[in-house]
């Protein structure tokens, strides 16, 4: 307190002392300019030079504009647009960019000095989000032969960043929708609630997962059978902390993820098989496993690992892996033909930024 009120006496000292020097220099120009404008206006007035009214009028009004124009243009020199341009993008190309990314954006690319080629063609990408601008700059400059549209696919995901230190909780209270990847991760304490068993014919063994699950997948194996005459089968589905500890050790390398990084501890998703077709990949080629492929999105399901995506995020193609997200979600990234992963960035995080320049 008694800092602040130094300060304050300080600050009120100095400015008087400002106000000492600048007022009788202020005073001083005040009155010649109102001595010099008297003396204008006298011989403007004066009866005998009414003849200079209109060049007087005309002459203030050129300097009036020249000043505008001059005020305008010292404005469009300082502002983003200009600056973009500046850098070497075409007056519509800069018009656009500076339309969608925001000023601290707009700085690091002039501080940068950087005229990128891609650019421009970013922002008419289908999924780009404005905040992920500068790391799809950045990962363009290591993958360069990487289409555009898949280094934005990988940006959005989080591919370019590192594994371990982008890694962050899940955030549950998106329920249907939680997100669980190799980068978002549940606490070993988190047990799902609404768990309910499926009947005994469609399991091997004991398996429980989220009743909105287990009711989709019956709605799915009836009308499956319905189409194709087999029997879907569940081969796991809730999975514990610690339980996913051990189907980790049992599996082979890239078919099983990490205890924490598992969607199977959400209660949201199931290993799904035949009656007929047992094992993992006869049941890929089955008439029930493409069936199943085609039609689970009409109940929810989405096939969490693709085969189409699986070389731009490097995850395992797996057939059986269907996670529930919601008909309505389901659907969406369906008939996008996306991954939840891009779904998640681009839907529910991203929703935040600016419109896109179409
Ligand atoms: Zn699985």
């Amino acid at each position: 307190m008694r800092y602040d009120r130094d300060k304050l006496d300080k600050i009120k000292e100095w400015s008087s002392r400002q106000w000492t020097v600048f007022k009788p220099w202020f005073l001083k120009r005040w009155r010649s300019l109102s001595a010099w404008v008297a003396r204008c206006w006298r011989v403007y007035s004066a009866p005998d030079n009414r003849w200079l009214t209109v060049p007087c009028t005309v002459a203030a009004l050129l300097v009036l504009l020249v000043l505008v124009k001059s005020c305008q243009g010292i404005i469009y020199y300082n502002s983003n647009e200009c600056k973009v341009y500046r850098l070497g993008y075409p007056i519509d190309e800069a018009r656009a960019i500076v339309g969608v990314l925001s000023n601290e954006q707009i700085d690091s690319l002039v501080v940068r000095q950087e005229h990128d080629t891609i650019a421009y063609p970013l922002l008419d990408e289908r999924y780009f989000i404005a905040k992920n601008f500068d790391r799809y700059l950045a990962f363009h400059k290591v993958k360069t032969e990487a289409p555009l549209t898949d280094v934005v696919a990988i940006v959005n995901v989080k591919g370019d960043l590192d594994r371990v230190e982008s890694a962050t909780p899940c955030d549950t209270s998106k329920g249907y929708l939680m997100l669980i990847n190799g980068r978002h991760y549940l606490d070993k304490d988190y047990k799902p609630a609404n768990l309910v068993p499926f009947e005994k014919t469609y399991t091997y063994e004991h398996n429980r997962a989220n009743s909105a699950v287990v009711d989709a997948f019956m709605a799915l194996q009836r009308d499956c059978k319905k189409q194709t005459g087999a029997q879907l089968m569940v081969n796991s589905a809730y999975r514990s902390y610690e339980q996913q500890i051990d189907t980790y050790k049992r599996n082979e390398k890239g078919y099983a993820a990490l205890a924490g990084y598992s969607e199977h501890q959400t209660g949201l998703a199931i290993d799904v098989t035949s009656l007929q077709h047992p094992m993992r990949w006869p049941f890929d080629k089955s008439k029930e496993g493409i069936w199943m492929r085609e039609h689970c999105h009409e109940y929810g399901f989405i096939l969490r690992y693709p085969e189409r995506q699986s070389h731009i995020f490097g995850f395992a193609y797996e057939p059986w892996h269907l996670r529930y997200v919601g008909t309505e979600t389901a659907r969406k990234v369906h008939d996008e033909d996306i991954t939840f992963d891009e779904y998640y960035a681009f839907y529910i995080e991203g929703t935040d930024d600016k419109p896109l320049k179409r």
